[in-house]
């Protein structure tokens, strides 16, 4: 391995990032801009406007960093046990966006003194993240369409980094797998929003509860998310590779949050600063104000 993709590693591993695989950043093939056009034109992205704006460039990398060479793919560990069932528990402590964004940075830092130019994508910017992940040998993608592992299962945050430097295919913590004849998230799935043909987000209580307007939820949507006040697990809890999930490294992902049992979701406004809960607030806000939204 070359050295510096070692100083990557290390300053990743410093940093607390459970595994980095890197990987090549050519465009991805026909078949899979295929599967994602044939997902929007189903309208299972239920009306999220941002996975077809720019959907040709998710699947190549380069459209978002000119002459892009290499993916730096990193994983993190979330899981922690405990918490309020009722809160996804990605939701319930420091923003990852941000926590993530400051590990990778911390990381790459020998990139630019290399003379490499570089973009960090965290979730903000059209890629296709799992595949470079599954590209990297991070883990493999799941029924349940997340990147799952064997030592944690479906509980990962993902970060990628586009660099202009032509890197060596490597990594650590790397594995494979795959989920064979297991379809329990499918089957643990409260409303049927996992299918075959992958996930319909207009039947998914993530989307319901978290992206759409609560003034536009029917009555069946509204008993669809019962007493959940932010996201669902159901479909991670039921993957057998998370069951011995261990505890984050994490220090910024330890925390969880109890709520009292009349805990509404407008209630979470005043426990939500600093957590990816509160992006949800200013989305709202923004599309209260912009009645096309
Ligand atoms: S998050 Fe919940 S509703 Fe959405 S697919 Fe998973 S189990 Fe189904
Ligand atoms: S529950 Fe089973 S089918 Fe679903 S992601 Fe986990 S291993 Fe795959």
């Amino acid at each position: 391995m070359a050295h510096l993709e070692e100083e990557i590693f290390s300053l990743a591993r410093e940093a607390g990032v459970d595994a980095v695989g890197i990987c090549s950043a050519t465009p991805f093939g026909s078949i899979e801009k295929m599967r994602f056009k044939t997902w929007l034109e189903g309208g299972n992205n239920a009306g999220m406007s941002w996975f077809e704006r720019e959907s040709d460039k998710r699947f190549i990398p380069a459209a978002l960093l000119e002459g892009a060479k290499s993916a730096i793919v990193f994983r993190i560990n979330f899981f922690r046990k405990g918490g309020d069932p009722r809160i996804a528990l990605y939701a319930q402590s420091e923003d990852y966006h941000e926590v993530l964004k400051r590990k990778i940075t911390k990381a790459i830092s020998p990139l630019e003194e290399a003379g490499g130019k570089q973009r960090i994508c965290v979730d903000t910017s059209p890629i296709a993240e799992k595949l470079l992940a599954f590209r990297a040998g991070l883990g493999w993608i799941g029924r349940n369409t997340l990147i799952i592992t064997k030592q944690n299962g479906p509980w990962s945050f993902l970060g990628v980094v586009l660099t202009t430097l032509e890197l060596e295919h490597c990594g650590y913590g790397l594995e494979n797998g795959s989920c064979g004849k297991c379809r329990k998230c499918i089957d643990s799935c409260p409303t049927g929003a996992l299918g075959d043909s992958g996930l319909d987000a207009r039947k998914c209580i993530s989307y319901l509860s978290i992206e759409k307007r609560r003034d536009r939820l029917s009555p069946d949507e509204l008993s669809q998310i019962g007493n959940r006040l932010f996201g669902c697990d159901e479909c991670l809890r039921a993957c057998p590779f998370g069951k011995t999930a261990p505890n984050t490294k994490a220090e910024e992902f330890l925390t969880t949050i109890i709520l009292p049992k009349d805990a509404t979701f407008e209630s979470l406004k005043n426990i939500s600063d600093g957590t990816p809960i509160s992006r949800a607030f200013r989305f709202t806000k923004r599309r209260k104000g912009n009645p096309k939204a």
